[in-house]
């Protein structure tokens, strides 16, 4: 356990180093020569090694030592030595930092920010690895709700870094170029997600039961996709259709590079509709339905994709709506089951 912890220690104090400032004031702690208590780091970096046999200051000696009634020592040197001249640059005015009593402090400086007692892992963590450019769809991928295999792939895809045959080709890789979906173009993102046939025939579909006319380039249909629908819910639903059509497509590319299967695009879309209606049970459950005109990700969803399911459950709701206790209506809303919150039919 020691040795880790060594380990640790020794690999990351040199990562450390940079943001640790010494504040003088007993002046008995903190190293002339190691210590950043200048404004121009450790002057041993300065100088160089040579710096404590130059001025006469061994490589150990505090600031106090530096120090001779009140004032730096080397101040009285009449060297021209260039190691002599550029110390007596970077030494603070002596009377700044007599501040005896207290004990030499160790802060946290990062950046040109303040020096600070209080250590952030956060903000030091944006200093090392300061944020890129922003997109402009980010919430297309990174929605609260999302299935995150489906967002990683997207994410992925939005970034270009799928290994698409073109790409393969492009690195020199002898791979055909032909579409594994479709066998009749070259594979490449924009293709293989919404040009190929096969792709097409499996995004429309959620589109058109949508009701929406989508974008057909990846990078449009990326920033169509921050608001897909003025309706919240369809337009929650058709980000989670947009990120299964991306995975199952993906994979379906996939599993016909490895096995023998290839799969038909309604198969497909069979099994991006249990996942997403699967994914929304839950959801649906968790919603707030204080507010009697809220309608439940599951209705929206039977609405719009299981429309036979609606029809039969709008017409059980209506046959029971005197007499079932566990509904209530106003107006044309239908409230929540009060048992399992999941089914809000609205306007019948
Ligand atoms: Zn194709």
């Amino acid at each position: 356990m020691y040795e880790q912890v060594a380990a640790v220690t020794t690999t990351l104090r040199p990562l450390a180093k940079p943001f640790i400032v010494c504040e003088v004031r007993s002046r008995d702690t903190c190293s002339f020569w190691n210590d950043n208590w200048t404004s121009l780091g450790p002057l041993i970096e300065v100088t160089g090694e040579n710096g404590p046999r130059t001025v006469g200051l061994p490589v150990n000696a505090v600031v106090a030592d530096a120090l001779r009634d009140g004032d730096w020592w080397i101040s009285a040197s009449r060297s021209r030595n260039p190691i002599i001249q550029l110390i007596k640059q970077c030494l603070p005015n002596p009377h700044d930092i007599l501040r005896g009593g207290e004990e030499d402090t160790y802060l946290w400086k990062i950046g040109d920010s303040v020096p600070s007692s209080k250590f952030s892992a956060a903000a030091t963590w944006r200093f090392l690895n300061p944020p890129g450019p922003s997109i402009d769809w980010h919430g297309a991928v990174w929605f609260k709700g999302k299935i995150p295999r489906h967002a990683f792939i997207a994410w992925i895809a939005a970034r270009h870094r799928l290994h698409t045959r073109d790409r393969l080709i492009s690195w020199g890789l002898h791979v055909p170029s032909n579409c594994l979906l479709c066998n009749r173009f070259d594979e490449s993102l924009q293709h293989i997600f919404f040009d190929c046939d096969f792709s097409q025939e499996v995004w429309s579909y959620f589109t058109s039961r949508a009701n929406v006319t989508s974008p057909m380039v990846f990078q449009d249909v990326l920033r169509w996709m921050n608001s897909p629908a003025r309706d919240k819910n369809v337009a929650f639903i058709l980000k989670l259709a947009f990120q299964a059509t991306i995975y199952i497509i993906w994979k379906e590319r996939n599993g016909r590079i490895h096995t023998d299967s290839a799969r038909s695009p309604s198969a497909l879309i069979q099994d991006a509709k249990t996942v997403i209606r699967c994914h929304l049970d839950p959801l649906s459950r968790a919603q707030d339905y204080s507010n009697p005109s809220t309608v439940s990700f599951l209705a929206t969803w039977f609405y719009l994709f299981q429309w036979a399911f609606f029809c039969f459950f709008s017409s059980f709701l209506s046959f029971f709506r005197s007499s079932f206790p566990f509904f209530s209506f106003t107006g044309k809303v239908c409230l929540p089951c009060k048992a399992c919150k999941a089914f809000v039919i609205s306007g019948i």
